[in-house]
């Protein structure tokens, strides 16, 4: 079975704030990343353009990579957009729908609620340069503890939005903090997307399904020699086919959570 690591980033910047720090990659280490591509001659391409090459069912070119961003924040633009455009490598960036223009209000609870999000002639213009623009919800709720019919707007609502905006079909959708059950990923595709990722810290593969991919968690502390080992699969598991037991656990207790209208945690992506 063939391994294909999809790289998943947050914000692309500084930060001193410690409850947020987790989801922040420096600019300088992000460089780093993709000079490791680079150095070792990986093919990238969009979420959907593997997907595309998984469909058609023909074997993949060694070392792919697929390179993805979260949320849709304005340093995207400001950071990444740089580097990727010096490597000349594409990404897919996963947008809140319901915050374009506007920040990052569900981050509140970490101090993290001001972050700008890109507004929608920016999500335009980095359209028309190659990045794959994919649905992040419309307001990065957890999809799997919410009514389904409430679930199903938000993963729908999404993508018409941002095709109002961007004026061309949207293909791919990110799970708010990377949760997602079996009735999250029949959703993103009523919705009419032709795939879906989430975060399980493993390297993604053909077979693997469509509405499920696997993605690895990019940090401030992977250095380089440790994203090489991530990308050829050392020490991280390729396409689990299902969830663990504590993945399950973690699940049923925030369900738990939501109905008594207790406090959840914001992020908890490698639970997913
Ligand atoms: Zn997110």
């Amino acid at each position: 079975m063939q391994a294909i690591p999809i790289l998943a980033y947050h914000s692309i910047a500084d930060s001193d704030n410690a409850r947020y720090a987790q989801w922040c990659v420096t600019p300088h280490r992000f460089h780093q990343h993709m000079s490791v591509l680079k150095q070792w001659n990986y093919r990238v391409f969009t979420v959907s353009q593997l997907v595309d090459w998984l469909v058609m069912g023909k074997p993949m070119p060694s070392r792919c990579v697929a390179i993805s961003f979260d949320d849709g924040l304005q340093d995207f633009q400001d950071n990444a957009v740089p580097i990727l455009s010096a490597f000349d490598y594409p990404a897919t960036l996963y947008v809140v729908a319901g915050l374009i223009g506007k920040s990052s209000r569900w981050l509140a609870p970490l101090g993290e609620g001001n972050r700008p999000i890109l507004n929608a002639s920016e999500l335009r213009a980095l359209s028309a340069t190659g990045i794959e623009i994919g649905g992040h919800s419309m307001t990065h709720p957890e999809l799997d503890v919410l009514d389904r019919r409430t679930a199903f707007a938000e993963i729908r609502n999404c993508k018409h939005v941002l095709e109002d905006v961007l004026g061309e079909d949207v293909r791919s959708f990110a799970y708010p903090h990377g949760y997602a059950s079996d009735t999250t990923r029949q959703l993103a595709e009523d919705a009419g997307y032709g795939s879906a990722v989430r975060v399980r810290h493993a390297l993604s593969a053909a077979g693997e399904n469509a509405f499920g991919l696997s993605r690895l968690v990019m940090t401030e502390s992977l250095g380089k020699a440790e994203l090489f080992s991530l990308l050829t699969g050392h020490g991280v598991p390729v396409a689990p086919p299902q969830n663990s037991l504590r993945s399950s656990l973690w699940r049923i207790t925030r369900r738990l959570r939501a109905l008594r209208g207790q406090p959840r945690p914001v992020c908890e992506v490698t639970a997913s």
